[in-house]
Protein backbone atom coordinates (compact mmCIF):
# COMPACT_ATOMS: atom_id res chain seq x y z
CA UNK A 1 0.00 0.00 0.00
CA UNK A 2 1.30 3.79 -0.68
CA UNK A 3 -0.31 6.76 0.60
CA UNK A 4 0.22 10.60 -0.03
CA UNK A 5 0.34 12.66 2.92
CA UNK A 6 -0.49 16.59 1.71
CA UNK A 7 0.63 19.54 3.17
CA UNK A 8 -0.55 22.97 2.51
CA UNK A 9 2.42 25.61 2.82
CA UNK A 10 0.24 28.28 3.63
CA UNK A 11 -0.82 26.47 7.22
CA UNK A 12 2.86 24.73 7.63
CA UNK A 13 6.33 25.45 6.12
CA UNK A 14 6.43 22.36 4.48
CA UNK A 15 9.32 22.74 2.64
CA UNK A 16 11.41 23.99 5.84
CA UNK A 17 9.99 21.05 8.20
CA UNK A 18 11.71 18.75 4.85
CA UNK A 19 14.69 20.73 5.10
CA UNK A 20 15.54 21.05 8.71
CA UNK A 21 14.18 17.57 10.07
CA UNK A 22 15.42 15.73 6.49
CA UNK A 23 15.99 12.41 8.62
CA UNK A 24 12.27 11.35 10.12
CA UNK A 25 8.71 13.55 10.12
CA UNK A 26 5.43 12.73 11.06
CA UNK A 27 2.62 13.61 9.43
CA UNK A 28 -0.74 14.31 10.62
CA UNK A 29 -3.20 11.61 9.60
CA UNK A 30 -6.60 12.12 10.59
CA UNK A 31 -8.26 8.97 7.84
CA UNK A 32 -6.87 5.15 7.20
CA UNK A 33 -5.41 5.16 10.83
CA UNK A 34 -6.14 1.22 11.06
CA UNK A 35 -4.84 0.99 7.23
CA UNK A 36 -1.32 2.54 7.49
CA UNK A 37 1.30 -0.02 8.24
CA UNK A 38 5.08 0.12 9.16
CA UNK A 39 6.86 -0.85 5.16
CA UNK A 40 4.11 1.55 3.48
CA UNK A 41 5.49 3.80 0.40
CA UNK A 42 5.00 7.34 1.48
CA UNK A 43 4.69 10.27 -1.02
CA UNK A 44 4.79 14.03 0.80
CA UNK A 45 2.85 16.52 -1.70
CA UNK A 46 2.81 20.11 -1.46
CA UNK A 47 -0.54 21.37 -2.09
CA UNK A 48 -0.88 25.56 -3.39
CA UNK A 49 0.60 27.42 -6.52
CA UNK A 50 3.89 25.02 -6.26
CA UNK A 51 2.01 21.64 -5.87
CA UNK A 52 3.42 18.32 -6.38
CA UNK A 53 5.36 15.79 -4.83
CA UNK A 54 8.59 16.70 -2.97
CA UNK A 55 9.53 13.80 -1.07
CA UNK A 56 9.43 10.00 -0.83
CA UNK A 57 9.80 7.82 2.06
CA UNK A 58 8.68 4.74 3.99
CA UNK A 59 6.27 4.27 6.55
CA UNK A 60 8.02 3.44 9.87
CA UNK A 61 5.49 4.71 12.67
CA UNK A 62 1.90 3.69 12.38
CA UNK A 63 -0.21 6.50 13.24
CA UNK A 64 0.08 7.76 16.73
CA UNK A 65 -1.29 10.05 19.07
CA UNK A 66 1.33 12.83 18.66
CA UNK A 67 1.91 13.12 22.47
CA UNK A 68 3.21 9.34 22.32
CA UNK A 69 5.18 9.05 19.14
CA UNK A 70 8.30 7.94 19.59
CA UNK A 71 10.71 11.47 18.62
CA UNK A 72 8.48 14.01 19.73
CA UNK A 73 11.80 16.11 18.86
CA UNK A 74 10.67 15.94 15.12
CA UNK A 75 6.78 17.16 15.42
CA UNK A 76 7.53 20.53 13.78
CA UNK A 77 5.26 21.77 16.65
CA UNK A 78 6.91 25.75 15.36
CA UNK A 79 6.04 25.45 11.82
CA UNK A 80 2.69 26.07 12.14
CA UNK A 81 1.44 29.36 10.41
CA UNK A 82 -1.76 28.80 11.89
CA UNK A 83 -2.18 27.20 15.35
CA UNK A 84 -0.95 24.19 16.03
CA UNK A 85 -3.58 20.92 15.38
CA UNK A 86 -4.65 18.98 18.23
CA UNK A 87 -1.94 17.00 19.52
CA UNK A 88 -3.45 13.83 20.40
CA UNK A 89 -4.67 13.65 16.52
CA UNK A 90 -2.80 10.66 15.60
CA UNK A 91 0.63 11.48 13.33
CA UNK A 92 2.20 8.79 10.86
CA UNK A 93 6.22 8.74 11.32
CA UNK A 94 7.74 8.49 7.63
CA UNK A 95 11.43 8.29 7.46
CA UNK A 96 12.22 10.17 4.21
CA UNK A 97 14.24 8.64 1.55
CA UNK A 98 14.71 11.54 -0.87
CA UNK A 99 13.22 14.99 -0.74
CA UNK A 100 13.67 17.53 -3.96
CA UNK A 101 12.18 20.71 -2.78
CA UNK A 102 12.17 22.53 -6.35
CA UNK A 103 11.82 22.44 -9.68
CA UNK A 104 15.73 22.45 -9.88
CA UNK A 105 15.60 19.82 -7.84
CA UNK A 106 13.46 17.45 -9.63
CA UNK A 107 10.46 17.71 -7.54
CA UNK A 108 7.17 15.96 -9.37
CA UNK A 109 4.74 18.75 -10.39
CA UNK A 110 0.75 18.14 -10.08
CA UNK A 111 0.37 18.45 -13.57
CA UNK A 112 2.86 15.74 -14.64
CA UNK A 113 0.94 13.52 -12.09
CA UNK A 114 -2.71 14.34 -13.41
CA UNK A 115 -1.46 14.05 -17.13
CA UNK A 116 -0.61 10.38 -15.92
CA UNK A 117 -3.14 7.71 -17.60
CA UNK A 118 -2.81 5.67 -13.84
CA UNK A 119 -2.89 8.69 -11.51
CA UNK A 120 -5.53 10.86 -13.26
CA UNK A 121 -7.90 9.57 -11.35
CA UNK A 122 -6.48 8.87 -8.04
CA UNK A 123 -7.81 11.06 -5.18
CA UNK A 124 -4.93 13.42 -4.78
CA UNK A 125 -5.90 14.34 -8.25
CA UNK A 126 -9.34 14.52 -8.21
CA UNK A 127 -10.35 14.93 -4.49
CA UNK A 128 -7.69 16.37 -3.12
CA UNK A 129 -9.26 18.56 -0.15
CA UNK A 130 -7.83 16.47 2.69
CA UNK A 131 -4.22 15.29 4.16
CA UNK A 132 -3.87 11.27 3.61
CA UNK A 133 -4.72 9.58 0.39
CA UNK A 134 -4.56 6.20 -0.72
CA UNK A 135 -2.89 5.27 -4.07
CA UNK A 136 -3.62 1.55 -5.06
CA UNK A 137 -0.72 -0.76 -6.97
CA UNK A 138 -0.94 0.48 -9.73
CA UNK A 139 -0.99 4.26 -8.73
CA UNK A 140 2.07 3.67 -6.69
CA UNK A 141 4.27 2.26 -9.12
CA UNK A 142 3.46 5.17 -12.03
CA UNK A 143 4.03 7.95 -9.05
CA UNK A 144 7.48 5.48 -8.66
CA UNK A 145 7.81 5.68 -12.28
CA UNK A 146 7.53 9.72 -12.67
CA UNK A 147 9.34 10.34 -9.72
CA UNK A 148 12.42 8.47 -11.26
CA UNK A 149 11.66 10.29 -14.69
CA UNK A 150 11.93 13.91 -13.14
CA UNK A 151 15.28 12.90 -11.69
CA UNK A 152 17.21 16.54 -12.56
CA UNK A 153 20.73 16.46 -14.48
CA UNK A 154 22.66 18.35 -11.92
CA UNK A 155 21.77 16.17 -8.91
CA UNK A 156 21.65 12.53 -8.90
CA UNK A 157 18.70 10.11 -7.59
CA UNK A 158 19.18 8.17 -4.65
CA UNK A 159 20.01 4.45 -5.68
CA UNK A 160 23.07 6.47 -6.91
CA UNK A 161 23.66 8.98 -5.22
CA UNK A 162 27.17 8.23 -2.61
CA UNK A 163 26.31 8.97 1.26
CA UNK A 164 28.62 11.90 0.44
CA UNK A 165 26.69 13.55 -1.97
CA UNK A 166 23.62 12.92 -0.16
CA UNK A 167 24.86 14.58 2.94
CA UNK A 168 26.56 17.60 0.65
CA UNK A 169 22.25 18.11 -0.68
CA UNK A 170 21.08 18.10 2.80
CA UNK A 171 23.43 20.79 3.35
CA UNK A 172 22.38 22.72 0.52
CA UNK A 173 19.15 22.36 1.82
CA UNK A 174 19.55 23.59 5.32
CA UNK A 175 21.39 26.51 4.36
CA UNK A 176 19.07 27.96 2.06
CA UNK A 177 16.27 27.35 4.51
CA UNK A 178 15.22 31.27 4.66
CA UNK A 179 13.60 30.85 7.82
CA UNK A 180 16.64 29.43 9.65
CA UNK A 181 18.95 31.77 8.02
CA UNK A 182 16.38 35.17 9.20
CA UNK A 183 16.66 33.88 12.48
CA UNK A 184 20.48 33.62 12.08
CA UNK A 185 21.14 37.35 11.13
CA UNK A 186 18.87 38.24 13.61
CA UNK A 187 20.29 36.41 16.21
CA UNK A 188 23.78 38.30 15.29
CA UNK A 189 22.84 41.14 14.80
CA UNK A 190 21.34 41.20 18.67
CA UNK A 191 24.46 40.16 19.86
CA UNK A 192 26.78 41.84 18.05
CA UNK A 193 24.67 45.19 16.93
CA UNK A 194 25.53 44.30 13.31
CA UNK A 195 25.99 41.29 10.61
CA UNK A 196 29.64 39.88 11.05
CA UNK A 197 31.02 36.99 8.56
CA UNK A 198 32.55 34.65 11.23
CA UNK A 199 35.57 34.06 9.02
CA UNK A 200 36.77 36.93 7.71
CA UNK A 201 35.16 39.75 9.52
CA UNK A 202 33.54 42.09 7.36
CA UNK A 203 30.45 43.37 8.58
CA UNK A 204 27.44 45.36 7.04
CA UNK A 205 28.94 48.74 7.90
CA UNK A 206 32.64 48.14 6.01
CA UNK A 207 32.13 47.96 3.07
CA UNK A 208 28.64 48.40 1.64
CA UNK A 209 25.79 50.37 2.18
CA UNK A 210 23.51 48.81 4.95
CA UNK A 211 20.47 48.92 2.90
CA UNK A 212 22.14 46.93 0.41
CA UNK A 213 23.79 44.64 2.50
CA UNK A 214 21.21 42.48 2.97
CA UNK A 215 21.87 39.43 0.24
CA UNK A 216 25.95 39.60 1.59
CA UNK A 217 25.24 37.24 4.50
CA UNK A 218 25.09 33.83 4.26
CA UNK A 219 24.57 30.70 6.64
CA UNK A 220 26.90 28.16 6.57
CA UNK A 221 26.04 24.73 8.59
CA UNK A 222 29.10 23.99 10.65
CA UNK A 223 27.99 20.57 11.92
CA UNK A 224 28.40 16.58 9.47
CA UNK A 225 25.44 15.81 8.84
CA UNK A 226 24.59 13.30 10.99
CA UNK A 227 23.40 9.82 9.82
CA UNK A 228 22.04 8.61 12.85
CA UNK A 229 18.97 7.11 13.29
CA UNK A 230 17.31 9.44 15.13
CA UNK A 231 15.67 12.32 13.79
CA UNK A 232 18.29 15.63 13.07
CA UNK A 233 17.42 19.09 14.16
CA UNK A 234 18.92 22.13 12.93
CA UNK A 235 19.46 24.51 15.82
CA UNK A 236 20.94 27.75 15.13
CA UNK A 237 24.13 26.76 17.23
CA UNK A 238 24.94 24.58 14.72
CA UNK A 239 24.82 27.28 11.84
CA UNK A 240 27.36 30.09 10.95
CA UNK A 241 26.88 33.53 9.67
CA UNK A 242 29.45 34.00 6.29
CA UNK A 243 30.07 36.80 4.05
CA UNK A 244 29.29 35.25 0.44
CA UNK A 245 32.91 35.18 -0.86
CA UNK A 246 34.12 33.30 2.44
CA UNK A 247 31.17 30.92 2.00
CA UNK A 248 31.76 30.22 -1.65
CA UNK A 249 35.48 29.24 -0.53
CA UNK A 250 34.06 27.14 2.08
CA UNK A 251 32.15 25.15 -0.44
CA UNK A 252 35.27 25.30 -3.40
CA UNK A 253 34.87 21.61 -3.10
CA UNK A 254 33.68 19.15 -1.23
CA UNK A 255 35.56 18.53 1.52
CA UNK A 256 33.69 21.33 3.61
CA UNK A 257 34.82 20.99 6.55
CA UNK A 258 38.20 20.96 5.61
CA UNK A 259 37.87 24.03 3.53
CA UNK A 260 36.40 25.74 6.64
CA UNK A 261 39.85 25.06 8.86
CA UNK A 262 42.33 25.79 6.21
CA UNK A 263 40.63 29.41 5.08
CA UNK A 264 40.11 30.32 9.03
CA UNK A 265 43.72 29.22 9.82
CA UNK A 266 44.94 31.09 6.35
CA UNK A 267 42.61 34.52 8.32
CA UNK A 268 44.55 34.27 10.69
CA UNK A 269 47.72 34.15 8.64
CA UNK A 270 48.56 30.51 9.76
CA UNK A 271 48.90 30.15 6.53
ZN1 LIG B 1 34.00 36.57 4.94
ZN1 LIG C 1 27.85 26.31 3.61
Amino acid sequence: MAWVFQGNPKQFDIDDYLARYPELIYWRTPRYQSQIAVGDRAVMWRSGSDAGAIAIGVVVEVPTPGTAVKHPEALGADLWRTDEPDLDEPRTGIRLQEIRLTSQEGFLPRVVVKADLALSSASIITMPNGTVFPLDATQANAMERLWGLTTSQSLPALPGASEGQRKLMSHYRRERSNTLRLKKLAEVRARHGKCVCALCGIDDSSKYPRQLSERIFEVHHLLPLATAATPVRTTLDDLVVLCASCHRAVHATSAVEDNYAVLAGHLRGES
